[in-house]
Order: structure tokens, then sequence, then C-alpha cells
């Protein structure tokens, strides 16, 4: 209740140095703290983090929190640290297991980060019975389900274990669910239906485009002349990246620099720290960029080609604008891109491959609309937006009929 709310609060101000709580934050603090189970929905960068670590120093006991990523998990273990939190991780690249679990038996941990995977280990187990356990916060809850864009079966057997301590209340946390992923995400990790928080996902500062592609070079170059902010381009595969990365350069004159998991780890970390600390660096990107980066001046994302789904292009193009200044995302799309996409489809297996088709035919249908991007983006989310936001493209300039019909005509022969 409000109590709980308010000594949140003091916590906040005292551990993190922030001044009040943002957006949904609230709704979700009042259910932890008062042992109700939760499903989280918020966008990337709207502070999920702080829904699990300020009720873990706050409760009694510890806070197990599963994240599929160890990358991750160490930047969010060097954060809770920095601000004061007793935390820890159980990883295969930890060498102080010995220490974690003399410190978590002790009862002297916050927070325990761990993956998916140690939930089916019967050692684990016997370890969270042997101290007092305050939550299981469940990162990336999405990957629970095979409706989700990013399933990891090791997420099923987080029910099993959190059954075995039915007093632990649950907070699962994602940024991408639709209607039927966030259904399947409640039964799969047995949260109660009226346990769901929906944030806002609306970033009014972002104006959406997009175009045919034809030459993106020379597309992408004359957005950077328009933009001399930093910018993220997303392209789908490393030696385009490589390629684009190398003529944007010699086009523009600009800082560009290539971010895929083919470089070598110390370049990589090196041209992200680079486009961090940058004001007019263009970073070109595989998917692989972008995760766990907190960089608010971002002024433009593009796409030079599709991303998987319309989930993935929420997150990619969300990391623009995140100071609430105006930002840009356009999207350099190929009807091409489409059918190789669908023929994708065929190769995975079939659990799967409906979830899939609906992101993609539901990205297909965020590029044939001749209406408001932002309203056929929110819809998909679950909101029920204004029928035009006043900054896509489509608002902007409204198409003539005859180019969206054309548009849609090659999109369905694809
Ligand atoms: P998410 O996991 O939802 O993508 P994070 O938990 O990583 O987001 O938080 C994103 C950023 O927002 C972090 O830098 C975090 O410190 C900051 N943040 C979170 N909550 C607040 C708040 N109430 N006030 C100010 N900054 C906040
Ligand atoms: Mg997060």
């Amino acid at each position: 209740g409000e109590t709980g709310l308010e000594a949140a609060r003091a916590e906040l101000r005292r551990l993190f140095g922030f001044d009040d709580f943002r957006g949904v934050q609230p709704q979700v603090l009042a259910r932890v703290l008062a042992g109700q189970s939760t499903l989280a929905v918020m966008p990337t960068g709207a502070g999920k983090s702080l829904t699990y670590q300020l009720p873990a120093t706050m409760l009694p006991g510890t806070c197990v929190v599963v994240s599929p990523l160890i990358a991750l998990m160490h930047d969010q273990l060097r954060a809770a640290r920095a601000n004061g939190i007793e935390a820890a991780t159980l990883t295969s690249v930890d060498s102080d297991w010995r220490e974690t679990i003399d410190r978590f038996r002790a009862g002297a941990l916050d927070l325990l980060y761990v993956a998916p995977e140690r939930a089916s280990q019967p050692g684990f187990r016997d370890l969270l019975g042997s101290a007092p356990l305050a939550l299981f916060a469940v990162d990336e809850a999405h990957c629970v389900s095979e409706w989700g864009h990013d399933f990891r079966p090791d997420y099923r057997q987080l029910r099993g274990l959190m059954d075995a301590f039915p007093q632990v209340p649950r907070l699962a946390l994602t940024a991408t669910a639709d209607a039927h992923t966030r259904a399947d995400i409640l039964d799969q990790l047995g949260i109660p239906r009226d346990g769901l928080v929906l944030a806002g996902f609306d970033r009014p500062n972002i104006r959406y485009a997009m175009r045919h592609r034809d030459n993106p070079v020379r597309q992408i170059a004359a957005l950077m002349a328009e933009e001399p902010g930093p910018g993220i381009v997303y392209a789908p595969t490393r030696r385009k990246v490589e390629d684009l990365a190398g003529k944007l350069a010699l086009a523009t004159g600009r800082p560009v620099r290539p971010y895929h998991a083919g470089l070598e780890s110390g370049v990589r970390a090196d041209n992200q720290a680079a486009f961090v600390a940058s004001e007019d660096m263009v970073i070109v990107a595989t998917v692989a960029f972008g995760m766990g980066i907190d960089k608010p001046d971002v002024r433009f994302v593009a796409h030079a080609g599709i991303p998987k789904s319309i989930e993935g292009y929420y997150q990619e193009t969300g990391r623009a604008g995140r100071d609430g200044d105006p930002a840009r995302a356009v999207m350099f799309w190929g009807a091409g891109d489409f059918a190789t996409a669908r023929q994708r489809l065929a190769e995975i297996d079939e659990a799967r491959r409906a979830g899939e088709r609906a992101r993609l035919d539901a990205l297909a249908g965020l590029v044939e609309t001749a209406g408001c991007r932002r309203a056929v983006l929110l819809r998909h989310f679950g909101e029920d937006p204004p029928p035009a936001c006043g900054n896509c493209d489509n608002c902007l300039a409204p198409p003539r009929v005859t180019d969206a019909t054309e548009t849609a005509r090659k999109l369905l022969s694809a």
C-alpha cells in the first residue's frame, strides 16, 4: 500500500539518487511489496530493474533474478554494486561461487543473478531452500513463451523451481509482449490473470518513416546530412554492416564504425564505448548491438533492411531519443526483404512458426498502412491510440491512395 511506496521512494532517493518514480514503477512496486505476483510489461528504458532491485533491498531475504544473457547480468551486477546493493551472479564464467554461496546462505545478498539453466539443476533448488527468499524476478520473460519472439526452452523449467517456493512472490518483466504472449507468460509462470501491469508504449518524440530502398548509401547519407547527432544504422548481415560503414564514412566524412558479433571483442567494446561517448558518431550494426546500451541522445535509428518482427522494430527504433528530444526512425525496406523473411519461416520449427509469421505479418501491416504508423504500432501492443499522431510520415504527408495500393501489391506478391 501507500506506506510501502513511501518507504520505496525514500529508498529510491537514498540508493539511486532519483527524485521520483516514472511511469508504472509505483504500480509494480506496490504489488511486489505487498507480495502479489506480477507481470510488468514496460518498454525498454522504462526502468524495469528498479522494480525488483528496490524490493530486494527492502524485503527480508534474497531476490533471485533470472536473466538470459551473462553479459547483461554482469552489467546489472556492476550497476547494482555501484548503488550499494549486495549483489552476486552465479554463472558459468564466475570463479567466486564458493563465496557467493556462503554470502547467500548467510542472508547477506539482496540480489542473486542466475541464468535460466540453473532452474533445472536439483542442487540449485536445494541451495535456494537454505536461506530466505524475498522474490523471484524473471527478466526478459517473453522467453518463456513459444509465441514470444525469443523462446528459450530453459525458461520452461522456472515454473517447477518457483512452485517449490509457493510463498515467494514472482515478478516477470518484459518489454515486448503482444496480448497472446502476455497470456502465455502468465500461464507459464503461474501468475494470476489480474497480475498484469501494462505501461504506455508510446514514444511521442520519435518520428516514424518508411521508404522504399533504392540506393541505401545515398539514402542514409542524406538522412545523416539532416541529422548531425549520434545515430544507429541496422543492417541485416555482417558483410552489409562492413560495406555500409565504409561507404557511409566515405560519403559523409562523419565518424562511422561497425558493430557485429564477428568483430574481435576488444574492437567491439571499443566501438561501443566510442559511440556512447560521441556526439556525432554513427554506428552501423547488426541486431547484436543495442541490448543494455544506455545512450540517451541517439538522434536517429535507420534500418537498411527489415527487422525480424514488429517487436524488433519497436525495440530497435526505441533506442532513439531516450532523452525525450526529437528523434527519427527511418526504415528503408525492399519487397525482397519480406520474401526472404517468409522463406526463412519454413526453416524454423513448427511450434514457433505461427508466432513468427504473425509478427512478420504485423510488420508488413505497419509498412503497408496508408494511415498512422504510430496507431498501428501501439494497437499491436494492446493500446487504443488516437487515429493520427501527427508525427509519422503518413500523418505529415498523407500518401496518395494509388501509392499505398502499389506498396501493398508489391508486398502481397512477395
Ligand atoms: P529497462 O530494463 O526497463 O530497459 P532499466 O532498468 O535498465 O530499463 O533502466 C533504464 C535507465 O533508467 C537506467 O539508467 C535507470 O537508472 C534509469 N531509471 C530507472 N528508473 C528511474 C527513475 N525513477 N528516475 C530516473 N531514472 C530512472
Ligand atoms: Mg532491463
